[in-house]
């Protein structure tokens, strides 16, 4: 089963085919909607599907939607509740990707966000890698720069936002790169186009701060936890310059879709040795394991379905 049997839509679930909506829908036409990016991890041992943080997606979730004064109507709980109805009816036992989305559902003319209808929806769909080479990805920096925060909210997940990836993204992969690096107007080293990067220097790992552009990862939040907690390393959160990347020991990018990305050249540098480190070599095995429900201890951040 590859296609998606039922999906949420506008206050019910309906077969998948019926999710639709007109060509003068407000987001559709300018871009005003927020979305959400989860993952469902299939464990074959325990023949379970486990979401990975659904609390902390729909609180970010909830958060983007007040940035574009969208008002979800729904707390976190009933989120996830429809969530996993969805879930349910589709009977995914796979890995799984799960994209809410709140969206400004008027038809007509007229760019704005107040004095409109907002609806969501949630559709579910087989997924497995994201970035095909991801232990030895080669990214590129973009000519493109990120959105900045006084151009459109940069730590929520704006639809219309996303041009900027987009951009950013296939300018990168039709010159035979892996991924994009893109640089806030500032000149620092951002983030991916839909991932957020550490780099380790001189043992300390170090990521981007989040006023400097990015989006406010899950991923990221869940990597920093482990890394701290579980190998003992030190975060800092700060600013990264583009040519600390050469003469850093590891780089790697972290996000639902990607998961954990060891990134080994960038441009025609190498990071470190050229291969995959010993950092982000572990820290990709304990995630696997966490995301998959086989970590007791972080089992909290795992919803089984
Ligand atoms: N940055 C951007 C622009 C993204 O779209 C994503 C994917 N949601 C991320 C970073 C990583 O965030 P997360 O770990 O929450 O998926």
């Amino acid at each position: 089963m590859d296609q998606p049997q039922f999906a949420y839509f506008e206050g019910k679930i309906v077969p998948f085919g019926e999710a639709k909506v007109s060509v003068a829908t407000h987001a559709f036409n300018y871009g005003t909607a927020v979305f959400g990016g989860l993952r469902g991890y299939w464990n074959e041992e325990q023949k379970r599907l486990f979401v990975f943080r659904p609390w902390d997606h729909y609180h970010r979730l909830i958060q983007s939607a007040r940035l574009i004064s969208i008002d979800s109507k729904f707390d976190e709980e009933t989120l996830i509740q429809l969530t996993m109805d969805l879930l349910r009816a589709n009977n995914w036992q796979r890995d799984m990707y799960i994209r809410p989305m709140f969206y400004k559902s008027d038809t007509g003319i007229g760019v704005r966000l107040h004095d409109l209808k907002d609806e969501l929806t949630i559709w579910t769909v087989p997924f497995q890698k994201y970035i095909k080479n991801d232990t030895n990805a080669h990214v590129t920096f973009s000519s493109w720069r990120r959105i900045d925060d006084n151009v459109i909210p940069a730590r929520g997940k704006v639809s219309g936002a996303y041009v900027n990836s987009a951009l950013a993204k296939t300018d990168a992969a039709l010159s035979g790169f892996d991924e994009a690096l893109v640089l806030d107007q500032n000149g620092h080293v951002s983030e991916g186009s839909a991932m957020n990067v550490f780099m380790v220097r001189n043992g300390i790992v170090i990521t981007p701060p989040v006023n400097d552009n990015i989006l406010e990862g899950i991923t990221r939040r869940s990597v920093i936890e482990l890394l701290q907690k579980e190998m003992g390393m030190q975060i800092v959160e700060r600013s990264i310059d583009r040519t600390e990347l050469p003469i850093a020991e590891e780089f790697f990018m972290t996000g639902t879709a990607a998961q954990v990305v060891a990134i080994t050249k960038v441009d025609h540098r190498p990071i470190g040795t050229g291969a995959m480190g010993p950092v982000v070599t572990k820290l990709r095995d304990m995630f696997e394991d966490v995301v998959r429900g086989r970590n007791q201890k972080y089992s909290h951040w795992n919803m089984a379905v």
